[in-house]
């Protein structure tokens, strides 16, 4: 919940408009501030004051406590002009309330957390637990001071502006290879050296058996004892896995929450097929399969670490528990990431937020320049010129299998006749992908020329590099014989001049030469220029590779200087 505090009339208006943005978000503080302030610091998870900063300082002051608890505070002036992250900006996520404050009132958002305000990933804002030297690390990454990643179990994270990567063996710990300090990741039970900062990726699961009725501290010591032994960390324990038959089994929960962890089960049939070093009779009479911990913790695939253990009792009786642990192979993320046709506020949130987040940027140089003072300092870049699609695609593909995080990047869609289909090809299914939707040349342009998409339409590419002419032709043919609104793209360059004539030819054997024709170039860029002509008219000397061209249909008018398709024309003219 989210507390609002205000003072004044300008306060309050700005107020009342986060509370009907946000209803079930927020609630309104009314009263004296002073009071206002500290019911609502006790009751919130954050809060949002229409007040000077010097007077909120003054009044939360003597309420801090601990970063990690306090609520996350954002201050935003009289004149709505600045939303001030002023405490907990990462604990109490005051820095991303300042930004969404700020998106919602048209204000400014001040971040003075530093690793915020220079765009490195703080350390503990990687989604991962931190152990270590977090202070001094971050201060070294801050300051540009050599700081060596060391990947002993690679894992997707976002860039870090590290001087150096090496995957080590278990052994190395500490300032090794000369740098001033070290960001580790692993899943080992290792103290950080005095300059270094453990990440704990989620790669282990532990797989759980447990007779009816098992006590939680059997199972909770079993996993414990587990990891301990074989020199795991706890931190980074992903999930307990089990049969679907233990699913509500009561030591089985119990141990999971308190480990902080989901339980995941699986069907018997779907264990009974995954391949173990210890089968046994038991289970397979008990829960219809040959093994419970083992199979359960490899179902996700993964290394085993620890094969089958049973719990010792102190008592002598039976141990009712069993434990198996993996380790899971890191997965990549591929990010495929349309940027739109070139102006920024065209560019998506989502698109800027996975721009952000990857480690590995893949992309046409040109591409990369539109976007690169949105990058994160470290971001590994990776560009190419023209015509290198195959082998970027390739090396976005290779870099995520490796366990990174990777943006493909292109102009427009990245999936319209760009990267993502030849990423995609290459793809195996060891990766996650995530495709981030881009405002496509054909949609800029349509809302430059007027309405020209308004009833059915088709992209046709002219550029027969990698499809025969006789296959481009008969397309052309097809739309212009069932009257769809054509939009080209790679309409014509240097060394391909006479296609469109030829496209455009084929259009007019069913159209009007008077048919509106749309060309724009450049859509949304510095340069951007487009014309209405027609059929007729259109000189394709006027047309090159920044530019789409898009044909009317049979129905399509030039209406006030802009282009429009009706729709569904037949019955708008003769209404029945
Ligand atoms: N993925 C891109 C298309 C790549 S094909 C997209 O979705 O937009 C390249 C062709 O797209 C160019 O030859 C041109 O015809 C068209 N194009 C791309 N951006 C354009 C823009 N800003 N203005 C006009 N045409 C553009």
């Amino acid at each position: 919940m989210i507390g609002l505090i205000s003072a004044t009339a300008a306060g309050a208006a700005a107020r009342d408009r986060l509370a009907a943005a946000w209803p079930a978000r927020t609630r309104v503080y009314d009263g004296p501030v002073g009071d206002a302030v500290r019911r609502a610091f006790g009751e919130c998870e954050q809060l949002v004051c229409f007040l000077a900063t010097g007077a909120v300082v003054r009044l939360v002051a003597p309420l801090l406590g601990d970063k990690a608890s306090d609520p996350g505070v954002v201050c935003v002036d009289e004149g709505g002009r600045f939303a001030v992250s002023l405490v907990g900006g990462h604990g109490g996520g005051a820095n991303e309330l300042a930004g969404e404050v700020g998106e919602l009132l048209g204000a400014e958002p001040v971040v003075t957390t530093a690793t915020d305000a220079v765009g490195v990933a703080g350390l503990d804002t990687l989604g991962l637990p931190v152990e270590g030297a977090v202070a001094a690390v971050s201060r070294a990454l801050l300051d540009g001071g050599s700081v060596a990643l060391r990947t002993e179990t690679p894992w997707p994270l976002p860039p870090l502006p590290l001087t150096e990567e090496s995957a080590v063996g278990t052994e190395g710990t500490g300032g090794a290879d000369g740098a001033y300090a070290v960001v580790r990741v692993t899943d080992r039970a290792v103290v950080p050296g005095e300059r270094e900062v453990l990440l704990r990726p989620p790669s282990l699961v532990v797989g759980v058996g447990a007779s009816r009725g098992a006590p939680a501290d059997e199972v909770y010591g079993l996993v414990e004892e587990c990891l301990r032994e074989a020199g795991l960390s706890p931190a980074s324990l992903a999930a307990l896995a089990t049969v679907d038959a233990k699913a509500d089994e009561p030591g089985i929960v119990a141990a999971a929450g308190r480990l902080g962890v989901p339980l995941v089960t699986y069907g018997p049939s779907e264990l009974a097929a995954v391949e173990v070093p210890n089968p046994s009779d038991a289970p397979l009479a008990a829960v219809g399969t040959p093994s419970v911990a083992e199979a359960a913790a490899l179902a996700g695939g993964g290394e085993l670490l620890v094969p089958k253990r049973k719990s010792r009792r102190a008592d002598g009786q039976p141990a009712m528990a069993t434990c198996a642990v993996v380790r899971r192979a890191a997965r990549g993320r591929l990010a495929v990431v349309g940027l739109g046709p070139g102006a920024r506020d065209l560019l998506t949130p989502r698109a800027k937020a996975e721009l952000r987040r990857a480690a590995v940027l893949v992309g046409l140089d040109q591409y990369v320049d539109q976007i690169r003072d949105l990058l994160r300092p470290g971001t590994r870049i990776l560009e190419s010129g023209l015509g290198a699609e195959e082998e970027r695609a390739r090396t976005a593909v290779a870099e995520a299998r490796a366990g990174r995080s990777v943006a493909l990047i292109g102009s427009g869609d990245a999936g319209v006749y760009a990267m993502a289909s030849p990423a995609l090809a290459e793809a195996s299914d060891d990766i996650d992908v995530v495709g981030v939707p881009g405002v496509t040349a054909a949609l800029a342009a349509g809302a430059i020329l007027g309405a020209p998409l308004g009833h059915d339409h088709v992209s046709i590419s002219l550029s027969d590099l990698h499809t025969p002419w006789e296959v481009i032709e008969r397309r052309v043919r097809a739309a212009a014989e069932a009257d769809i609104v054509v939009t080209f793209y790679n309409p014509r360059s240097r060394g391909r001049d006479w296609q469109l004539p030829k496209a455009l030819a084929v259009l007019a054997e069913h159209r009007e030469p008077s048919t509106p024709v749309g060309v724009v170039r450049n859509a949304s860029r510095a340069d951007e220029s487009s014309r209405l002509t027609t059929l007729a008219h259109l000189d394709p000397a006027t047309v090159d590779m920044m530019t789409v061209v898009t044909v009317g249909n049979t129905a399509t008018r030039r209406i006030a200087g802009r282009m429009v398709t009706p729709r569904g024309y037949r019955w708008q003219q003769e209404p029945r």
